[in-house]
């Protein structure tokens, strides 16, 4: 353990760990290190709770119902509503739309505003550091519209090269869409800078913040945004939900995307009328339990405190970030100067899927592959890398068993 960075902050990690069930296992007869947050954080005990009670005391379909356990359910999944609203200091709840997650979200708006938006020659800018999700379903709309996909580069330590962006920034792009923290790099972008210039232009923004959540306050209004999409899961609540941010001028004017019950105000076989916002984007029976379940989520970073997280957790990176540069031939793959704690890395000589498999014999979880962001990979002229992604829970020591079981493969390796 490194005292001296241990007694950096007084963030009680101790107490944040007992919240978590999970880290009390262990793997391969070892405690279990957790360090793949960044494709999925484990769940607190209230969000367990949450989830549960709704189950066990409350569960009913929701908004149609006139007995008592569905106006209860209702009462909670607006209520969550309201929590994510607030959360991210949206304006209103008839922004806030819940979805599986932000690869829905953003189907969402690339079919929704992009089909009724774009058109043949228009340019949809997104970043060369994106996740998957927030570059097929643009293709998607490509292939429907005759619309352009263009990506604005980023440098070798795997920042955005904003000089480039000014020069991509032209009137034929409709829609920028870029990742508020890359998931594949760490990079935190400074995307409210970026919005405030395309805004001037006129240019609807859409930010990916799936992995921004779990480390950084967002606010919606602040930031400028026209969409923001979020996971439930990345920020320690349930899979299968998540929320798309909309300004409402923008929602009120796009056409539904799916149809079903739920997103009606009005059915015959001449005519139909659509709800309301949020309803009018949300066919079918929602995922009541899963909403439930992030709203506690978020109250529970709120509790914790966003800030207190940041500053924890930037000192974690900072750590494993010294200690894993000592490892011979070791190479970080995203040295952006404004991360978060995330840290991809190859060992020369070694495939990341090997290390991957000897650091998991030591109880050690880190994430090896492309992180669905092949373009960050083919940049770096790599096959894929490891990837050590840290939350709240994650302590100083697991950092050193961590580099320990990096030397070790590396040895078995070499
Ligand atoms: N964007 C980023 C930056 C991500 O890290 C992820 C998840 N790895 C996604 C989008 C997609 O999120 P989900 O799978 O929850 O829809």
């Amino acid at each position: 353990m490194n005292s001296v960075q241990q007694t950096m902050t007084s963030f009680d990690v101790m107490a944040r760990r007992a919240e978590f069930p999970i880290l009390q296992r262990e793997v391969h007869g070892k405690p279990l290190v957790y360090l793949d947050n960044a494709a999925t954080a484990q769940r607190p005990q209230c969000v367990i709770d949450a989830v549960e009670n709704y189950y066990r005391m409350h569960n009913a379909n929701v908004h149609r119902g006139v007995h008592t356990l569905s106006n209860e359910s209702t009462d909670l999944y607006e209520g969550a509503r309201e929590t994510l609203r607030a959360h991210i200091n949206a304006a209103s709840v008839r922004e806030i739309i819940f979805t599986r997650g932000t690869t829905e979200s953003i189907n969402l708006v690339a079919q929704s505003f992009g089909r009724s938006q774009i058109k043949a020659g228009d340019q949809i800018l997104v970043s060369h550091m994106e996740h998957h999700s927030n570059i097929v379903p643009w293709q998607l709309l490509c292939e429907q519209t005759g619309a352009e996909l263009v990506a604005i580069p980023i440098d070798e330590q795997g920042a955005l090269d904003l000089a480039a962006l000014d020069e991509l920034l032209t009137e034929r792009v409709k829609l920028l869409g870029l990742v508020h923290i890359s998931n594949a790099l760490g990079t935190i972008n400074p995307v409210a800078e970026i919005i405030a210039k395309a805004k001037a232009m006129g240019i609807t923004t859409l930010l990916d913040g799936a992995q921004a959540l779990p480390h950084l306050n967002v606010d919606v209004q602040a930031l400028g945004c026209d969409f923001y999409c979020l996971s439930g899961h990345k920020m320690y609540g349930p899979t299968g939900i998540g929320v798309l941010y909309g300004r409402e001028a923008l929602l009120d004017a796009m056409p539904p995307w799916q149809g079903g019950g739920e997103m009606i105000a009005e059915v015959s076989f001449e005519h139909t009328v659509y709800s309301e916002l949020p309803a009018k984007f949300e066919a079918g029976t929602p995922n009541m339990a899963g909403a439930v379940g992030l709203g506690e989520a978020a109250r529970y970073l709120q509790r914790v405190g966003l800030d207190q997280i940041a500053a924890y957790e930037h000192e974690l990176l900072e750590y494993a970030t010294q200690q894993l540069q000592e490892v011979k031939g070791l190479r970080i793959i995203g040295q952006a100067p404004n991360k978060a704690s995330v840290i991809a890395f190859v060992i020369d000589g070694t495939h990341p899927h090997d290390l991957g498999t000897l650091i998991d014999l030591e109880g050690v979880a880190v994430r090896t592959g492309h992180h669905c962001a092949m373009p960050v990979t083919r940049f770096f002229k790599v096959p894929a890398t490891a990837r050590a992604s840290f939350a709240l829970y994650n302590t100083f020591d697991e950092v050193d068993r961590l580099v320990a079981a990096v030397h070790k493969a590396r040895e078995m390796l070499l």
